[in-house]
């Protein structure tokens, strides 16, 4: 019987993690190193060790409406998207709301997650916690692994012949906090990602030239979508995902590159994917286009050499006095504290897990990894769904449709975003039956169908049903235009 469940990380996906295992009668203990909740959005001035870093601009890119947790709508005074201080302040306030914060011990770092003795037999855990320099080990039944995804900067120096020699300065983008120490200088950023994006415009308004290097291109959207609307209200609908799965490949595709291509032509932009109809996740950024337009940003492929001053790049050309390098070259997987690393890392580094959250290989599934998948959907319903679905399979819940085969496969860490959420939620019995809606309640049925597949439609119905979440789907557009 799964009682004690620890949970590592007070992030978005740590206090989902809580929350879940209150409402299932669990208990969470969850850790959390630094001495407040909010993980990646809790901003400070310098990077910590282990948490995730943002620079002081950050803005979401997901929307209020798809990005809240999914009985715990954004004040109707928001804006669409918000600058990091009021998401933490969000997040805050809905640990609070919840009664989360009780079951946090601050300041407490785990450095070790290892399986007891009797795993098989409990499949228990022992975690070695330390806290003002005093070590404790308690045994948990379960273990949630909440700890990040944006923590260990990935730096691929080899890839990058001459760097050694480069005698500019250089560092991770997780190091970058804001622009007024790059005024005239020379800046190269590594990466289209969205960091690398949003680096390279903020950049672009103090420094005399940036050049944004990138190896494949990306698809590059704007958050600003079609008359004005939030992007995601509008692209991610069930009758999207419903027309791209039942149109032939090569029209979806078709339709795709087009809609990317709507409001300026990536190739004209050096910024065409090279991989044209790939659905990874693209950048989102309002900006770009205009700075690229502007000529203080320039894009230029990927670098072949760096020289003590210059950079030559895989087209041939050289840029000269190159003063500052940021590499926006992304995070790698890193769980430090597993005793284990292949429990939740395989063979070759690569991450296996059985819907993106179990291990599959383990006699007994009792440790799952929140927050992992990456999808076009916000982190906060992915994190609140993967968490119900997770502590159910601890449970081992008779409402379990089906439970991590052991050797079974592992899924794609970035599935498509309702798909993914359509198989947690039937999983539980928590997705909402479009034909139920259909004859009961037709107008709440075709918002549900046509409109933006908000968060609360994984509250409407089942267990954790939330009362207010037909209400909130009705009113979505209200508050998006308040
Ligand atoms: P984190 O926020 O990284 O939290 C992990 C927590 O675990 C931290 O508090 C850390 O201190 C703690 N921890 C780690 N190791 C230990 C340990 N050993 N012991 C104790 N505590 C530990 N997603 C969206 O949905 N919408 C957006 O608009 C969006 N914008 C983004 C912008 C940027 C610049 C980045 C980098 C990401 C963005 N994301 C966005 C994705 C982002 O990953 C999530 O929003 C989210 O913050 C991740 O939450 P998390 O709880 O999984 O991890």
């Amino acid at each position: 019987m799964v009682r004690r469940v620890a949970v590592v990380g007070a992030g978005v996906s740590g206090l989902a993690a809580i929350k879940c295992c209150l409402e299932e009668g669990l208990e969470p203990t969850c850790f959390e190193r630094s001495d407040a909740v909010g993980g990646l959005w809790y901003y400070t001035d310098k990077a910590e060790e282990g948490r995730a870093s943002i620079y002081r601009t950050v803005f979401t890119n997901s929307c209020k409406e798809m990005s809240c947790y999914p009985d715990f709508p954004f004040p109707d005074d928001h804006p669409n998207y918000m600058h990091n201080t009021r998401l933490q302040h969000y997040i805050c306030k809905y640990a609070e709301h919840f009664g989360l914060l009780q079951h946090i011990q601050f300041k407490t770092l785990v450095t070790k997650v290892r399986k007891h003795s009797n795993f098989s037999v409990t499949g228990q855990w022992e975690v070695v916690t330390q806290r003002d320099g005093k070590e404790a080990t308690t045994v948990f039944d379960a273990v949630m692994v909440c700890s990040g995804q944006q923590v260990y900067p990935n730096l691929p120096f080899a890839d990058f012949p001459g760097i050694e020699k480069f005698k500019g300065c250089y560092f991770h983008s997780r190091e970058y906090k804001e622009p007024e120490k790059f005024r005239g200088k020379k800046v190269l950023v590594i990466g289209l990602g969205n960091s690398g994006s949003d680096i390279a415009v903020e950049l672009s308004t103090m420094a005399s030239q940036v050049y944004l290097s990138t190896r494949s291109g990306s698809w590059v959207m704007r958050r600003v979508w079609d008359n004005g609307y939030p992007w995601d209200m509008l692209v991610i609908t069930r009758f999207q995902t419903w027309l791209g799965k039942i149109l032939p490949r090569a029209l979806s595709d078709w339709l795709y590159v087009r809609r990317m291509n709507r409001s300026f032509k990536h190739e004209n932009f050096g910024l065409m994917p090279l991989d044209r109809a790939s659905r990874k996740e693209p950048v989102f950024n309002d900006d770009l286009p205009g700075r690229i337009a502007c000529g203080v940003v320039a894009i230029k492929p990927n670098v072949k050499e760096f020289r003590e001053t210059s950079v030559l790049f895989q087209d041939g050309t050289v840029q000269d006095d190159v003063d500052v390098v940021v590499f926006a070259t992304g995070y790698i997987y890193s769980y430090p504290f597993m005793e284990d690393h292949s429990i939740i890392k395989s063979k070759d580094n690569e991450v296996t897990l059985y819907k993106g959250i179990i291990p599959p290989q383990l006699e007994k599934p009792t440790i799952a990894v929140i927050g992992l998948v990456q999808t076009l959907g916000a982190i906060m319903p992915t994190v609140d769904l993967q968490c119900r679905w997770a502590v159910k399979v601890f449970e081992a819940s008779p409402f379990l449709s089906s439970l991590p085969q052991r050797h079974g496969n592992g899924t794609t860490l970035q599935p498509d975003y309702i798909t993914y959420m359509d198989e947690l939620a039937s999983a539980i019995g928590v997705k909402p039956s479009m034909m139920k809606l259909l004859l009961t309640d037709p107008r709440l049925a075709l918002e549900v169908f046509f409109g933006p597949c908000t968060p609360y439609q994984f509250r409407l119905m089942g267990p954790g049903k939330w009362c207010g979440a037909r209400k909130a789907i009705l009113t979505q557009w209200d508050r998006t235009l308040r």
